[in-house]
């Protein structure tokens, strides 16, 4: 009905960037206070005019208590200003703004949760410029176009996907690319996906209406820095990337980025939960106290729980610097504020140096509960389809915290909402450099390479031993040799990023998980080979998987020069078959059939829909996420839910 009002020239609000209804328009990232009241939001500074008084009174009207209600008249404006703030005379600010688009400008455009930056993705030469100044080199860009069409033009739209864009929460949505395509490749270099929405509100109806195919929209932010809202804030901190700046006088008071969703086997799968789906909450099986729980490092999200609803936050981002820990800050004020609860139970990551342990440690008058990052996983995942009793875990991520200390990530649990137990995972390998490994995966490409073939690894014919300093290499022996700065660890992350530089695909990340992640993307579509696989049960009680044999499998086929293609998805394959087994080998000994995959491997489809297939073959009942981020955006949810059943025992 909005849309429609819009574009019709005796309608009047023609035209008009605000218009809405009690159907549409902000919300969330506009209530200071509830309750959800036009002097708890920031509309409270606009007067309603006459005629917007009278539909706001009125019944029978779409817009009776429509908070955000405004018209030209009355409500918000836009304007477009120089990034050295000089306003630009114009009397169409929209369209202004869409012909400096088109010339290539990058303009930066306030939208209902934060700063957009915008340029013309069919224009590799701004998309590029884009990327320099926002410090991003590789990572995908996410485009907004007009409609499905335009949509169809780059990338393939199948009825599920189709769904999701036309949502009324209008997610990013990750679309196969069509090629050859109508859009610049380095939106998203290297990648078998788009990131596509389609328009949100009426200023981004407006923008794309002037004749654009499809616009870059990505959050407004340096890098590893949370996205911006406040216009001087703004101003500020996008003066150096910005070229233009669109700015509209209805503040944020929160900010909230774009959701992105794919669609995966069979489901919808959520890689970012955040505007158009916070604070709905996740509906629990049974009342809990109220707890907030903390979230991870990266991707945070906080949660509340409250009767039987865990809110969990928008997203919040890596927790790795002070603007970030602000934000957070303010998250858990506004979220209890507008829940009206002050949990005095506090749960959180084990780990002692996250910034979101520290903030929990040092909360007063609350009892702290400290959750396994890996539990917290499968919990989470139990929580949305409401298991009780005890499950067989798989815990797959890049880092968490181990409860001896050591980084996990590759772990099969046997777990309740209150306990776990670690019954397999792969076996330790040395991280040399610790955080640097995560940035560099031929060092973990040595440190495997070493695992497998001992001091023999030094006369391997390797792409990966031949591309990076000699000298370079022998300090990295010599560190894991003599366990300097090299943290034990058993990340399937990690091992993915080895692989992929073993196999050639590259020696550094620009973003996390981008190694794993191109594996993924250049696997073949099927082969029937795997690698041999091998575990050890020996003295301790849980099973050790080796990664020596599949490294082995992988150098093998490098020498002989089969194609990354197919090591990707043999590698894959072998994953499958081998944590398939192991399920088998739990099953039989603690009579559990029903297996809970988690953790932000799991946002890799193959591995995900692989995984999904075998175990339902061999007849267990298999739950993936399917309402909150299989990555630690969804770990919140877990650490409720384990505190909640800790302090039920
Ligand atoms: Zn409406
Ligand atoms: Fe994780």
């Amino acid at each position: 009905d909005c849309l429609r009002e819009l574009f019709d020239p005796a309608d009047r609000r023609y035209l008009y960037p605000f218009i809405n209804c009690t159907n549409c328009g902000p919300r969330y990232t506009i209530i200071d206070d509830i309750p959800y009241d036009r002097p708890g939001t920031s509309m409270r500074h606009f007067k309603m005019c006459a005629a917007c008084q009278s539909e706001y009174d009125d019944p029978a009207n779409r817009r009776f208590h429509a908070q955000p209600n405004a018209c030209a008249e009355c409500g918000p404006h836009v304007s477009l200003y120089t990034s050295r703030r000089e306003p630009v005379d114009t009397d169409n600010p929209v369209k202004k703004a869409a012909d400096l688009i088109r010339q290539g400008q990058i303009v930066a455009v306030k939208g209902l949760g934060g700063y957009h930056l915008v340029a013309d993705a069919r224009n590799n030469e701004a998309v590029l410029r884009l990327r320099k100044r926002k410090m991003r080199e590789e990572k995908p860009l996410a485009v907004m176009s007009p409609d499905l069409e335009h949509i169809r033009t780059y990338a393939r739209v199948e009825p599920a996907e189709e769904k999701l864009l036309t949502s009324i929460q209008r997610p990013i949505v990750l679309l196969p690319k069509k090629t050859p395509g109508t859009i610049a490749e380095a939106v998203a270099p290297r990648n078998k996906y788009w990131g596509v929405m389609l328009p949100y509100t009426p200023l981004h109806y407006l923008l794309l209406n002037q004749g654009f195919a499809a616009l870059v929209m990505t959050s407004a932010n340096l890098t590893d820095e949370p996205i911006a809202i406040d216009n001087g804030d703004a101003f500020e901190r996008l003066a150096d990337i910005a070229d233009y700046f669109l700015v509209l006088n209805r503040d944020i008071y929160l900010r909230s980025d774009d959701s992105i969703v794919r669609h995966s086997a069979g489901q919808t799968r959520y890689i970012r939960r955040s505007r158009g789906f916070v604070p709905v909450p996740v509906f629990l099986d049974r009342t809990v106290p109220s707890i907030l729980s903390c979230g991870a490092e990266l991707k945070n999200t906080i949660c509340i729980t409250k009767n039987d609803k865990a809110f969990l936050s928008q997203h919040i981002g890596d927790l790795e610097n002070k603007i970030t820990l602000d934000f957070f800050q303010l998250t858990v004020d506004h979220l209890q504020r507008i829940l009206q609860i002050r949990p005095e139970i506090i749960a959180c990551d084990m780990h002692p140096d996250y910034l979101s342990t520290r903030f929990a440690k040092e909360q007063k008058n609350t009892r702290l509960i400290e959750v396994q990052h890996h539990h917290a996983h499968i919990v989470s995942c139990m929580a949305e389809h409401r298991l009780e009793g005890e499950v067989i875990g798989l815990s797959f991520d890049g880092t968490g915290y181990g409860s001896d200390g050591a980084v996990w990530g590759g772990e099969v649990l046997v777990a309740g909402a209150g306990q776990f137990e670690r019954v397999a995972h792969l076996a330790y390998v040395p991280m040399p450099g610790s955080a640097a490994a995560v940035k560099e995966p031929w060092r973990m490409a040595v440190s495997y390479l070493r695992d497998a073939f001992g001091d023999a690894f030094w006369d391997l014919d390797l792409p990966v031993l031949k591309q990076n300093d000699s000298q370079k290499l022998k300090i990295m022996a010599e560190m894991i040799q003599k366990g300097i700065n090299c943290p034990s660890t058993s990340s399937l992350g990690r091992l993915f990023d080895g692989v992929a530089a073993i196999a050639g695909i590259r020696n550094r990340v620009n973003f996390e998980g981008q190694a794993a992640m191109e594996l993924e993307m250049l696997a073949a579509d099927d082969i029937d080979s795997i690698y041999d696989f091998e575990w050890l049960t020996g003295t301790e009680d849980h099973i050790r998987i080796l990664p020596a044999p599949i490294i082995q499998g992988v150098v093998e086929d490098v020498q002989n020069g089969l194609s990354i293609s197919e090591i990707s998805i043999k590698f894959h394959k072998t994953l499958i078959a081998l944590f398939s087994e192991i399920c088998a080998g739990v099953r039989r000994d603690r009579e559990l059939n029903r297996v809970v995959l988690s953790g932000g491997c799991f946002q890799n489809s193959i591995l995900l829909s692989g995984m999904i297939q075998e175990l339902a073959s061999r007849d267990f009942e298999v739950f993936a996420h399917e309402r909150v981020p299989a990555n630690d955006g969804g770990i919140s949810l877990g650490q409720a839910m384990v505190a909640a059943a800790v302090l039920g025992s």
